[in-house]
């Protein structure tokens, strides 16, 4: 098939969504799902395995969202779901302890230093949520430091914005949070070491906790520099303040032990979601002993789950951290394939976005990529993305989707590269790219 001339058919798609949009919210179970800001009806998808989804139309796609994050082995890895059909054929949930769980922490603290004990939970919005109540109860404080343009989940004091001003106390960035809530979030703009110094001077000894996204991709990738994460460890350090480092993308994607590794700082507390959960719904948080042993039943701070720690999800767990721990015959295991997959991207991508008429680049780490629509250098700060890249992503995306590959419906989102990718599916990408900016 000619990738140029290929004709979209959603015919299927659109009854479905029609029926999904009277019974559900947007017709979605997460509000990015619905295409708000690209348009269109979203195909409805039926089943995917590796590097492709497949739609209830029968179009494939060239998967490039994997699911938001989770899917660094592809859609449907064999491993997975060879270990999750033996666990679910055991029993799906016992509300016990069982081996699966115990035998998922003992890799998770044996591959991130940090870490000494973990408790798991079922989404990343409850590991950040129930590290910020670890981390409240811990140091007796209340406020808590985000930064505009992490995302850090649902939670009713995570949900917040900037305010206007250099150091502002947090508005709700959703209807239903109460402003005595959101009084509690303090937030400040990513790369900006005065600013924290300022705050640090004014307010240091009240915060509890500061939670940042170590390498923020939920607002674009906006890669921090090393000075700024140093400078950040240093402060919270010095006010007896917690630094969580909300790992739920990063964790296990960009080394075996995290941005936390790579980056070469050592947090008090790390949140992890999508990657160890090997696609299903699994979030965890840890810390050393010291910390966690606050949580109940030994300590004064509550934090439980019917389905934390199931099973099946467990397996998935682990057969997803057996696959990357795998080396190839080249001896890679699987952050070392990933990281050359990424630089072969860019160095396809690269060529094409300097030559084409509109200003776009390539930012990446590892496998986690994002396409700015600016002229410049990255931005760092989520206010320094342009608003009107966003309109010109649009083309871009549907210009894709019409040659079965999938991005992220939104400029602001990022992709992710898994080891069911290959270079020629990165030729793929960068052939359609090529066809659509010229
Ligand atoms: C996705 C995400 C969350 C929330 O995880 P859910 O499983 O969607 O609740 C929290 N923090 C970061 C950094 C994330 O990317």
């Amino acid at each position: 098939m000619n990738p140029s001339t290929r004709e979209l058919s959603l015919t299927h798609s659109k009854e479905w969504f029609e029926r999904a949009q009277a019974v559900l919210p947007g017709g979605v179970s997460s509000p990015v799902r619905a295409f708000a800001a690209v348009g269109g009806v979203p195909p409805v998808i039926e089943e995917a395995e590796g590097a492709y989804t497949t739609d209830v139309d029968g179009n494939r796609y060239l998967d490039f969202v994997g699911s938001w994050g989770p899917l660094i082995l592809g859609h449907a890895n064999p491993e997975v779901l060879r270990r999750t059909h033996a666990a679910l054929a055991r029993g799906s949930t016992f509300g016990a302890p069982s081996p699966l769980e115990i035998e998922l922490a003992e890799r998770i603290v044996s591959a991130v230093g940090v870490i000494e004990k973990l408790r798991f939970v079922s989404s990343g919005t409850e590991a950040t949520m129930s590290a910020i109540r670890l981390a409240r109860g811990f140091t007796g404080r209340d406020l808590v430091l985000k930064f505009a343009g992490c995302y850090h989940g649902h939670a009713d004091h995570l949900l917040v914005d900037a305010g206007s001003g250099l150091v502002t106390f947090g508005t709700p960035s959703s209807a239903g949070v109460p402003e005595a809530f959101s009084s509690q979030t303090l937030v400040l703009d990513l790369d900006d070491e005065a600013a924290l110094d300022e705050l640090f001077a004014a307010r240091g000894n009240e915060i509890a906790a500061v939670i940042v996204e170590p390498i923020p991709a939920n607002n674009g990738l906006l890669v921090q520099r090393p000075e700024w994460h140093r400078h950040l460890r240093e402060l919270t350090a010095k006010h007896g303040t917690l630094l969580i480092f909300d790992e739920v993308i990063s964790g296990f994607r960009v080394a075996r032990g995290g941005a936390a590794e790579l980056l070469c700082i050592t947090p008090d507390l790390v949140t992890y979601g999508k990657v160890i959960g090997g696609g299903l719904p699994v979030g965890a948080f840890g810390g050393s002993a010291r910390i966690m042993d606050l949580l109940a039943p030994l300590g004064a701070v509550y934090q439980a789950g019917t389905l934390s720690g199931n099973p099946v999800a467990m397996a998935a767990g682990l057969a997803s951290l057996h696959c990357l721990e795998n080396t190839n015959s080249s001896g890679q295991n699987g952050w070392q394939q990933l990281e050359d997959l990424g630089a072969y991207l860019e160095s396809r991508l690269a060529p094409i976005f300097a030559r084409a008429t509109t200003p776009l680049s390539l930012v990446r780490l590892g496998s986690i990529f994002w396409l700015s629509l600016q002229a410049g250098p990255a931005p760092r700060r989520a206010d320094g993305i342009e608003a009107a890249g966003s309109e010109r992503y649009g083309k871009i995306f549907h210009g894709l989707m019409q040659r079965g590959i999938s991005l992220a419906p939104s400029a602001y989102e990022v992709g992710f590269l898994s080891l069911a990718h290959d270079r020629s599916h990165v030729d793929q990408l960068a052939q359609a790219l090529t066809l659509i900016l010229d």
